[in-house]
């Protein structure tokens, strides 16, 4: 008896668009000789067939079974619907049909067979743009959903007959790959040089390599904005670079030609590898083998490495000598990365000797992604290229917030339906330029994913500016702790909602007392907060400055604790400062002048790398902890002592401290033991809340835990002590996290108003 045929309608949603679902739709729907017809929408892929119950499953089967690599599906959903004849399978055109929305691929580096076709293919030998479905530029060029070419940057160009024959071809590669371009239709390179304009790949990448060689700097067009390069392994090319940036010590990032060039420079583990060649290709933080020019990584002894991820590197490296040149963001020190040409041209011409662009614009500007291997797991720090704007998934619905982030570092986070949409790491938005680029992401997300504000949550510090922008809105406001936000979007990452010790540890975070907090040890849910212990309190003469100015900080940790006898103590740090700027600053915490009280993490590393003088000036942000994480000694495991009366408090601290500076103990040593010092904090403090709580889940977050040292070893700690421990992997752990905090408080908090 022949089986009763339904025509069924099927809904895939999840990353389904821009990554070769259809064609794979088809492909397994004419295998199974089913008729009907897919098409791609705004809410995702759209299915008809005409089928019995059995083949019906078959499908289904086939879909989650052996969808293309760079997609995911989050859910497949069948209904029966009014009987429809259809003439075989057909891919039909996109519509725009509700309100929900797709996941939008990350931008992806160009595969091997593109790679392949590039050498060999007839009208794509050499050819820079060279993509195909399962590669290519994607969230970068999106200007609208569903994913067409019409919607993209690619829509000024025609595509070529040879071109269209693939794109329409099933049976292709590039079918609907909706950057399709070849040498006779695609966007081209441009390179600037003196006052010519080259337009020949050839000679543009000769000329380019020829001058990077040379010891000239370049500014290069990348996939979602633009980065200055020179020769990694010129010292006096490096020099000029950072003089030219205006950047003094912060290392720079690099792209070696291939991995087996990084191994002769940085150590590697399986999973770095295995993180470094990922399509995502971020920046990689590497241990130092052999050094670059010294100029590159300023005496730290990690690098951050990655390897090519745009045709044009693959061409450039074939011509060039050097097997590595700096890649830095192409910014005016804390600007956002310039994305347009024009911009280019004029601001980055002016501090390099040829400008590389191409007539493809940028439209969501997109920075590298940095990614450090701690204990096994890729951790996110700048999470951009390659991962946004993949969703976050929640257990929640999370429709209509909006969370405004943090300040420094941020990034802003929309909710729809069970998602989380973390924007791009957008930077410091004290900067104008930075500001802007916020909003008009802010408006890119809005559009690109339908989203209507209902509620916007921000962080609790009256001047961040993006509290300010909160306000601004006009909608329903909340204001979410700081460090309430941080624990909270660790366990957003994680799907753990019930009460946990939340430990954060950072710079900075405006506190319900009014004070600055930082050193949080917390009892906590989603929607309230107990605060349960944190470091004592310290004033930070000059306010903003010690930030840039550790000293001030070890100074005032000094005079707490000695009165002005430390200026007695014979310690190298003491020798670098002005004695009458010493005085002043104790006057200005005896007169609370400009002196508010801080008990952030941040300050106590910034004041111990200055004490025992690794870093008592530092020239980029959290410069003093890093170079004090750099000079661990992980063969010390001593620790010094601190106090738990009432606050977590550190006089014993200092003394000891003061002890070893006095008695010439190493540098090195010091750091160790002051590391070992923060771990057993955390884990003491960890078993005694445990104790009167009975809470055995911990959740770590906050800035401090990029400290490789420091998360390595109180992860281990912790869970030897039977604790069950969760700490960002996904998310930055710094305040580009945030934002996924605040949405999931404000999403609780709004269930009971
Ligand atoms: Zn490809
Ligand atoms: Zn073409
Ligand atoms: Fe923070």
């Amino acid at each position: 008896m022949a089986k009763k045929i339904n025509t069924y309608i099927i809904r895939v949603k999840g990353l389904v668009q821009g990554v070769g679902f259809r064609p794979f739709v088809y492909r397994i729907a004419t295998f199974l000789k089913l008729e009907g017809s897919v098409e791609n929408r705004n809410d995702g892929v759209f299915i008809k067939i005409n089928s019995d119950e059995e083949q019906l499953s078959a499908f289904i089967k086939s879909l989650k079974e052996q969808a293309p690599p760079a997609s995911y599906i989050e859910s497949v959903k069948s209904e029966i619907t009014t009987l429809e004849s259809f003439s075989g399978f057909q891919i039909i055109k996109s519509k725009n049909m509700s309100d929900s929305i797709t996941d939008i691929s990350p931008d992806i580096a160009v595969c091997e067979d593109c790679l392949y076709d590039m050498k060999h293919q007839f009208n794509r030998i050499n050819y820079p743009f060279i993509n195909c479905t399962n590669c290519g530029p994607r969230f970068t060029i999106i200007k609208n959903l569903p994913y067409d070419r019409g919607q993209t940057t690619m829509q000024d160009f025609t595509m070529c007959p040879d071109c269209h024959q693939e794109y329409t071809n099933i049976h292709d590669r590039r079918f609907h790959a909706q950057p399709i371009a070849c040498n006779n239709c695609g966007p081209i390179y441009s390179l600037h040089h003196k006052k010519d304009t080259i337009t020949n790949i050839a000679k543009i990448t000769s000329v380019l390599a020829q001058l990077l060689d040379g010891g000239k700097i370049a500014a290069v067009k990348g996939m979602g904005g633009f980065f200055m390069a020179c020769d990694a392994l010129n010292e006096e090319a490096v020099k000029k670079l950072r003089y030219k940036k205006n950047r003094e010590s912060k290392p720079f990032a690099v792209m070696f030609k291939n991995l087996e060039s990084v191994k002769d420079y940085a150590y590697l583990n399986s999973q770095e590898i295995k993180s470094l060649t990922s399509f995502r290709r971020p920046i990689v933080l590497l241990e130092t083998r052999q050094s670059l020019a010294a100029s590159v990584a300023k005496g730290f002894n990690t690098l951050g490495v990655m390897l090519p991820y745009m045709p044009v590197h693959y061409l450039l490296f074939e011509k060039l000598q050097t097997p590595v040149i700096v890649l830095t963001s192409g910014n005016i020190t804390d600007e956002p990365i310039v994305t347009d040409n024009k911009t280019a041209i004029e601001k980055l011409g002016k501090i390099s000797d040829a400008v590389l662009t191409y007539n493809r614009d940028i439209y969501n500007r997109n920075d590298d992604s940095v990614v450090s291997i701690i204990n096994g797991k890729e951790r996110l720090f700048r999470r951009s290229r390659g991962y946004a704007p993949a969703p976050i998934i929640v257990d929640k619905n999370v429709e209509g917030i909006l969370a405004t982030g943090a300040e420094l570092t941020n990034s802003f986070a929309l909710g729809r339906e069970n998602k989380v949409l973390l924007s791009q790491h957008i930077g410091d938005l004290k900067n104008f330029g930075t500001y802007e680029f916020y909003t008009e992401t802010l408006r890119h997300y809005q559009h690109l994913f339908r989203f209507v504000p209902k509620i916007v949550a921000s962080d609790k510090h009256p001047n961040y500016f993006s509290t300010r922008y909160a306000e601004e809105t006009g909608i329903r406001h909340l204001k979410i702790q700081h460090h309430h936000a941080h624990i909270a979007s660790c366990m957003a990452e994680h799907q753990v909602n019930e009460k946990v010790i939340g430990i954060a540890l950072d710079g900075t975070g405006y506190g319900d007392d009014g004070h600055i907090w930082g050193s949080e040890f917390m009892i906590c849910d989603f929607l309230n907060y107990d605060r349960i212990t944190h470091f004592e309190y310290i004033p930070l003469p000059g306010g903003d400055k010690v930030t840039y100015e550790p000293w001030r900080t070890a100074i005032s940790y000094l005079y707490k604790y000695y009165g002005k006898d430390f200026q007695d103590f014979d310690m190298p740090f003491l020798k670098t400062l002005n004695s009458q700027e010493v005085n002043l600053l104790c006057h200005a915490i005896d007169k609370k002048i400009n002196t508010p009280l801080s008990c952030g993490a941040g300050r106590l590393f910034d004041a111990v790398s200055a004490l025992i003088n690794v870093c008592p000036v530092s020239k980029f942000h959290a410069e003093a902890p890093m170079r004090l994480e750099a000079i661990i000694d992980k063969s010390v495991k001593d620790s010094y002592p601190f106090g738990t009366s009432d606050l977590i408090n550190f006089k014993t601290l200092f003394d000891a401290i003061i002890q070893d500076i006095l008695s010439h103990v190493a540098q090195s040593t010091m750091a160790s033991k002051f590391h070992n010092t923060i771990v057993r904090i955390i884990i003491t403090q960890a078993k005694k809340i445990s104790k009167i709580s009975g809470i055995k889940k911990i959740v770590l977050s906050g800035g401090s835990f990029q400290n490789k040292y420091i998360l390595t070893e109180t992860e281990i700690g912790l869970r030897q002590e039977g604790f069950t421990v969760y700490s960002h992997e996904r998310i930055p752990t710094n305040d580009a996290g945030i934002a996924l905090g605040q949405l999931m408080i404000a999403a609780h908090k709004a269930d009971l108003m």
